[in-house]
């Protein structure tokens, strides 16, 4: 399962009612970031997320809403004794920009890797954190560019699951039993001068989990795309009201029924809407703008969590 805290939800700059965008993931203890604007770690205490566990901050975009709290955050984290890698993954352009937010932390006691993605990449648990890894894993990160006024990438990520040991297929295999229990974790069993193989004993693939992130961007078609078939969708929504309808597309960003638009194409099962323009006091107000669309469509504000689920099966 995943768990997510939406630590901000704000878009352009920070306001005493709405702090900038952020979101936390989490799998197994361990935390992804996706974007870091100014005051996220702030939020973190607010909302007792910790933030030493923090190995990975994607990043969608240089715009300083979804960045200025990098380095108050990495410093943070190296005044609490972490020493575990941190990465950085972005679009393209995004080194530079962040070498010159970092400059002014002289000291840091763990390394910092700054990654410029054009590609998915799997990450694995490492001994205290997740690392990036060229090995099939079951947790999969995959960028894909939107449409905004600088390069902006959003992210799928995408848990997969194992397939249900089969009993009956089991039985079938010339071992001991002692054995089935390996090849249901994926190892390999030599036995008897033969070797057997976990989909010896394993059933049909199932279904995983899977998250879209669609950061800052105006409406094109092919959002849904990326989205397609995805347990949450969360995507930006920047204004609430049909008539703000020219202001996004002028502003490359998206009202609420054009987000619903893309979970409904996208056949998703939940959508939430967040990074709200600082104008928009009350964001929920807007709420069937979206629903009249898309029914499954929430509205995000600081603090909301969840859990994602598989599905029974
Ligand atoms: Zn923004
Ligand atoms: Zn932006």
């Amino acid at each position: 399962m995943i768990d997510y805290v939406f630590l901000g939800t704000g878009g352009g700059m920070p306001m005493t009612f709405r702090a900038l965008s952020s979101l936390m993931l989490m799998y197994n203890g361990r935390k992804i970031l996706i974007d870091c604007g100014e005051g996220t770690q702030v939020q973190m205490r607010k909302y007792h997320t910790g933030f030493r566990d923090v190995d990975i901050i994607l990043v969608t975009h240089t715009h300083g809403d979804h960045i200025f709290g990098i380095p108050g955050l990495l410093s943070t984290m190296g005044n609490s004794d972490r020493t575990e890698k941190v990465y950085i993954v972005g679009p393209k352009g995004i080194k530079p920009v962040i070498s010159g937010l970092l400059y002014s932390l002289k000291y840091l006691p763990f390394e910092v890797e700054t990654i410029e993605v054009e590609e998915g990449f799997y990450l694995k648990q490492g001994k205290d954190s997740l690392e990036i890894t060229e090995e099939k894993t079951e947790l999969w990160v995959e960028p894909f560019n939107l449409k905004h006024r600088i390069e902006c990438i959003g992210f799928n990520i995408e848990l997969a699951r194992k397939p249900k040991f089969d009993p009956v297929k089991a039985k079938t295999l010339p071992i001991p039993v002692v054995y089935w229990k390996h090849l249901q974790n994926g190892e390999i069993v030599d036995f008897e001068g033969r070797t057997y193989y976990p989909e010896q004993v394993l059933g049909e693939p199932r279904k995983g989990i899977k998250v879209t992130f669609i950061g800052d961007t105006g409406y094109f078609n092919e959002l849904s795309d990326h989205a397609k078939g995805a347990d949450l969708i969360v995507c930006e929504g920047t204004y609430g009201d049909d008539e703000d309808i020219d202001k996004a597309k002028k502003n490359r960003h998206m009202t609420f029924r054009e987000a619903a638009r893309v979970a409904k194409d996208a056949e998703a099962d939940d959508l939430i809407i967040t990074h709200f323009s600082p104008s928009m006091g009350n964001p929920v107000e807007y709420r069937s703008n979206a629903t009249s669309v898309f029914n499954k469509s929430f509205v995000a504000y600081d603090g909301l969590k969840g859990t994602i689920n598989f599905k029974e099966e």
